[in-house]
């Protein structure tokens, strides 16, 4: 059975690459009917930022990607927060030592650093094995002495020498790593949490996981989790691994970062994210109007394409079309314009009554009270193809609800005319005489008082434009009258003239 999970360490935020992870698992998982679960990796207690789980959790709700199995839904094997698992990993990681490839390492972090100064590759496997208080440079009644005492220790791999260390990657194939070049990586901490490459391996194989997918930066750590699963005698059971592109900055120079945004001007990070440390705020996609569908749409093109140029799909269809031969092994370009259009594209296609309540909201921002539930209908139809983000909305839509509250004066102030006065006086005489306003007819009607009056056309109708809206946009002028109705229509014109 496929079963795939998201494991993300609480420590901040979600930003881009984060959530295509999560899309990638959800669509793989939902493609072969599998399970997908959310598991919160914590056992980091100095890198745990309060508030980063609801986050997640709210995040993966407003995406709308809900997890089968996780801390809140539960599930068959809970818990699903590594820090409730701690009693889980001891028992593997002294199964590592008494086997041998595993150790415990007594020294402290200042006898760390001396070393990794002075020593020419120290971190790596023997030149530290070498050097410092372990289990393995040490004769087995001073480790005895030392674990007696309570001495604070951890215990780390022992990387084999001179191995090489291969598997095959969905994504990039065959990968291989030199064993010199790895690290001992520590498993297990002072403090008795296992670190992130004990845990991920024991939560894997303890929850069935048949595929994983994880960011491009986790691949150095990939020779690590590979002995651990043949140390531990799982091999046969381990996940099949893809290692997901970088996305990378606007130009194609390096790997996005949380910082991009900011200096970019543009957003990382899916929701807003608040960091109390720094007091700093960090607007996400959803705060600044994207819709959740066009969210996930444009992550699904970082790095995915269906071979055949669409690019507007619903999480259902790319449930359908998503295949892993399809994901590419370079690096996706960020485009904040591309997103956009994403978004824009999302908000066209919307059905009306899917906008309708945050329409309400951003309006509701802006201290406006929908009461007429028909008319709104009918303006988020009018305007919904002119809204990139959905506070595009208030500009668009809001004159139908309130009166503008200052004009586009240049666009109309230096070619006023006593002609256009008058005009604009004989319009209201007529819209008075009529019972009410149907656009078509009204247009008629306006050209050919314009023709009467020996104006041009154009030049009437940007400042009724004006008049009704405020600006130089909208939908056809005609239709905005129609829907203000004939009194609003009048009062809006009297109102610009005084
Ligand atoms: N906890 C890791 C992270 O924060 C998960 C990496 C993995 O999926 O193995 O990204």
């Amino acid at each position: 059975k496929v079963r795939v999970r998201f494991a993300p360490s609480p420590t901040g935020g979600l930003h881009l690459g984060g959530v295509r992870t999560v899309l990638f698992n959800y669509l793989f998982a939902k493609k072969h009917h599998g399970d997908f679960v959310l598991r919160i990796e914590d056992t980091d207690q100095t890198r745990y930022v309060e508030g980063a789980e609801e986050y997640i959790l709210d995040c993966l709700k407003w995406c709308g990607l809900h997890p089968d199995e996780s801390p809140v839904a539960g599930g068959h094997y809970a818990p699903y927060r590594q820090s409730e698992r701690k009693a889980i990993y001891r028992e593997y990681a002294e199964r590592l030592v008494m086997q041998g490839h595993a150790y415990y390492a007594f020294d402290t972090a200042e006898e760390l650093d001396k070393n990794r100064k002075e020593i020419p590759n120290f971190q790596y496997g023997q030149a530290y094995r070498d050097t410092l208080r372990n289990s393995v440079s040490l004769p087995q009644h001073e480790v005895d002495a030392l674990l007696d005492a309570h001495t604070p220790h951890v215990i780390r791999i022992k990387m084999p020498a001179d191995e090489t260390v291969s598997f095959t990657d969905m994504i990039r194939g065959h990968v291989s790593f030199e064993t010199n070049l790895v690290d001992d990586k520590v498993l297990l901490k002072a403090d008795g949490m296992p670190t992130y490459h004990l845990a991920v391996v024991v939560d894997d194989y303890l929850m069935k996981i048949s595929h994983a997918f994880r960011g491009e930066e986790w691949l150095p750590s990939a020779p690590v989790h590979l002995l651990l699963w043949e140390y531990l005698g799982w091999k046969a059971d381990m996940p099949q691994w893809a290692h997901l592109p970088l996305i990378l900055k606007p130009d194609g120079h390096g790997k996005l970062s949380k910082r991009d945004g900011a200096r970019l001007g543009f957003p990382v990070y899916a929701m807003s994210w608040f960091d109390a440390k720094t007091g700093e705020l960090t607007p996400g996609f959803r705060e600044l109007g994207f819709l959740p569908e066009a969210f996930l749409n444009l992550l699904a093109t970082l790095g995915w394409n269906d071979g055949t140029g669409q690019e507007l799909f619903t999480l259902d269809e790319l449930v359908e079309k998503f295949s892993i031969e399809r994901v590419s092994k370079a690096g996706a370009k960020f485009d904040f314009e591309k997103a956009k259009w994403f978004n824009a594209e999302w908000i066209k296609k919307s059905e009306v009554s899917s906008l309708k309540s945050e329409v309400i909201r951003v309006l509701a921002d802006k201290g406006i009270v929908v009461t007429d539930d028909a008319k709104l209908e009918t303006v988020i139809n009018l305007v919904k193809d002119r809204c990139v983000v959905l506070p595009d909305f208030y500009l668009q839509a809001g004159y139908f609800f309130e009166q503008p509250k200052e004009y586009d004066l240049n666009a109309v102030k230096p070619k006023w005319t006593d002609a256009k006065t008058d005009f604009f006086n004989t319009l209201i005489s007529l819209l008075t005489a009529e019972a009410s306003i149907e656009a078509h007819d009204f247009e008629t009607k306006f050209k050919a008082l314009a023709e009467e009056k020996a104006l041009k056309v154009g030049d009437v109708m940007l400042p009724f434009r004006i008049m009704l809206v405020g600006g130089k946009f909208g939908p056809h002028v005609f239709d905005i009258a129609a829907l203000l109705g004939k009194a609003e229509t009048i009062s809006r014109i009297e109102k610009a003239l005084a």
